[in-house]
């Protein structure tokens, strides 16, 4: 691939929505989507993975890797609140999800693309885990970030230039200023 095959980071990346859509199935207050199996099957309906055999224990697997993922999404906005073990942890997790969605590596002459092994939830899940591949190849994986706004926590593509935005929108970085300058006005009352 030269520079010039590369996905600009400006432009909008399939595996980048597939990765933020998983992770906004609970943010922003849009509450919880993976609740029961109801919401899971609804979910991977619309991700193109049906899957009507799914469980509520299978919606907690599916609640425990997106937030996980989302542990690693508000690591990448840059926030040092996230403290090393909790992104050890989100990590291990996402080992562990991999081990129970194998991947086929499909060989041509030209190329090779990672398809999941199975269908279904763990077809899903693999497809996530390939989507986050691609974007670390496309050196946009740590542009896929969570907003720092903790009311928030919304998953976003920085478009920014140089990779430095950590709020998913104006609202939320606004939001935040004022809460910091009504906070200092009451510390200094
Ligand atoms: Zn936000």
């Amino acid at each position: 691939m030269t520079a010039a095959d590369r996905p600009s980071p400006l432009a909008p990346h399939p595996a980048a929505s597939l990765v933020i859509s998983f992770v906004n199935t609970h943010a922003g207050g849009s509450g919880e989507q993976l609740e029961n199996a109801d919401g899971l099957r609804q979910w991977l309906r619309a991700a193109g993975h049906p899957d009507d055999a799914v469980s509520d224990a299978d919606a907690a697997t599916a609640r425990e890797f997106r937030d996980a993922l989302r542990t690693l999404l508000l690591a990448h906005s840059q926030n040092d609140a996230v403290p090393p073990d909790h992104v050890a942890h989100a990590e291990a997790r996402l080992v562990r999800i991999s081990d129970n969605a194998p991947l086929h590596a499909v060989t041509s002459r030209t190329t090779t693309t990672l398809v999941p092994a199975r269908s279904g939830l763990w077809g899903a899940f693999g497809a996530i885990l390939i989507a986050i591949t691609e974007l670390d190849r496309a050196g946009m994986w740590q542009r896929i970030k969570a907003c720092r706004n903790e009311i928030c926590h919304e998953g976003f593509l920085d478009r920014s230039r140089n990779a430095s935005a950590i709020y998913h929108g104006p609202g939320c970085s606004s939001m935040v200023s004022m809460r910091a300058y009504r906070q200092r006005k009451k510390d200094s009352q």
